[in-house]
């Protein structure tokens, strides 16, 4: 009966299994998804609710697509089967972009009218591996990135031509050269090939840019929710200085930039710490500084320095954050830290560490962020106590 249900949603959910909790109505499913995290949470604190979409469907503006062969030789696109390198071929997917779907659909049929040799993970042989397509939620800017294992794509003009034709409000094109046998999707070396190489989308009035590989949240309206939270919850005066830790391409710190009095960034990627530069010099910010850094190492270095930091906002990894960085904490003594979650049991981990080094939990809220799946980003606000 759930299977029926399931299948009849989507006909590869079984084979893929992205979306864990398909068999539950979206109402069920946000129910689900609050009682978990309030069980996690419960030795620290309350939380608030969930907050939810209204139309759950669609909303990855992040889409990647494998690219290969099915077992009678067609050209096939798609994701990988849990666990496995085999493709299971997806047109329409339930949470994708329904645009970034089409013109993934238009790339199967041109790289068969350009004869453009597929990728074969077996062999290392063949050129185009996979599709990443990007689409601003505010703008309607669309990026899309080619995956090639070597450089050169036959008839590139044509074949760019040909793209842009279907679908007018692509942007941007990049090719990218990905020649090592890994699961990674991205390579090392990248060529702009149509636009500026990057899109523009916006999040509460500021302006991002966003380039290939750098992190953007892939549901920009929860993002949104989520942000308004943070600030919401960080409460700040207009006077603090603020640490954004793992701050990606500075969303939340630049976000936060006009309640402060000083914000500083900290971020491991390269390419996001440019586009938060520029991000902020668009946006007009002038109170926030980016560090490409190690957050832990950067903590440990401003406690060092005797710097005082009032407000510590943090959205780590799934793996949650490192020793060195709360350690680095509970050195620095900020009054409030705002931690933004994407994986409640590491959330639940560095709780731990935090309520028995001074802090307590005041309050935590759950956001909707990935409809259909079992993710649920957790926001929770902790206060020094001693
Ligand atoms: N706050 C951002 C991004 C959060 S995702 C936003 O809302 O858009 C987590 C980020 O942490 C990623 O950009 C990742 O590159 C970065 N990261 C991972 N490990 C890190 C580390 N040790 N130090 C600093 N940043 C790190």
């Amino acid at each position: 009966m759930v299977k029926e249900k399931k299948e009849s949603l989507c006909p590869v959910a079984k084979k893929c299994g992205g979306c864990q909790l398909l068999h539950m109505n979206y109402k069920k499913q946000l129910a689900w998804k609050k009682e978990q995290t309030a069980q996690l949470l419960k030795p620290y604190g309350r939380l608030e609710g969930i907050i939810g979409m209204e139309k759950p469907e669609h909303y990855r503006c992040k889409v990647h697509a494998v690219f290969g062969r099915d077992g009678k030789g067609n050209i096939i696109s798609g994701t990988y089967q849990a666990k496995t390198h085999k493709i299971v071929p997806v047109e329409k997917c339930l949470l994708e972009n329904e645009k970034a779907d089409m013109i993934i659909a238009t790339i199967r049929k041109l790289v068969k009218s350009f004869k453009i040799k597929i990728y074969d993970e077996d062999t290392g042989y063949g050129l185009l591996r996979h599709v990443m397509i990007r689409v601003g939620y505010e703008t309607g800017q669309i990026m899309v990135v080619l995956v090639l294992r070597s450089p050169i794509l036959p008839s590139k003009n044509n074949f760019i031509k040909a793209l842009i034709k279907e679908h007018p409000e692509i942007t941007t094109v990049v090719i990218n050269v990905n020649d090592q046998k890994t699961s990674m999707v991205l390579g090392k070396s990248q060529q702009v090939v149509y636009g500026p190489g990057y899109i523009k989308d916006r999040l509460c009035g500021m302006e991002f840019k966003i380039s290939p590989r750098a992190f953007y949240q892939v549901n920009p309206p929860q993002a949104q929710r989520l942000y308004e939270k943070v600030i919401e919850y960080a409460d700040l005066s207009g006077t603090e200085t603020v640490l954004d830790a793992y701050c990606g391409t500075g969303t939340i710190g630049m976000i936060a930039a006009p309640h402060a009095g000083h914000v500083i960034g900290v971020e491991l990627n390269r390419d996001a710490v440019r586009d938060a530069v520029a991000g902020a010099k668009e946006n007009r910010i002038s109170n926030i500084r980016f560090y490409q850094a190690d957050a832990g190492e950067l903590a440990v270095e401003i406690a060092e320095e005797g710097d005082q930091v009032d407000v510590v906002l943090m959205d780590p990894p799934r793996t949650g954050s490192s020793e060195k960085f709360l350690k680095a904490l509970t050195v620095l003594k900020p009054k409030k830290i705002v931690y933004v979650s994407c994986n409640p049991e590491t959330l639940v981990r560095d709780l731990k560490y935090l309520c028995g080094n001074g802090y307590q939990m005041k309050k935590g809220v759950a956001v909707d962020m990935f409809p259909f799946t079992d993710d649920v980003e957790v926001v929770c606000r902790l206060d020094r106590i001693k």
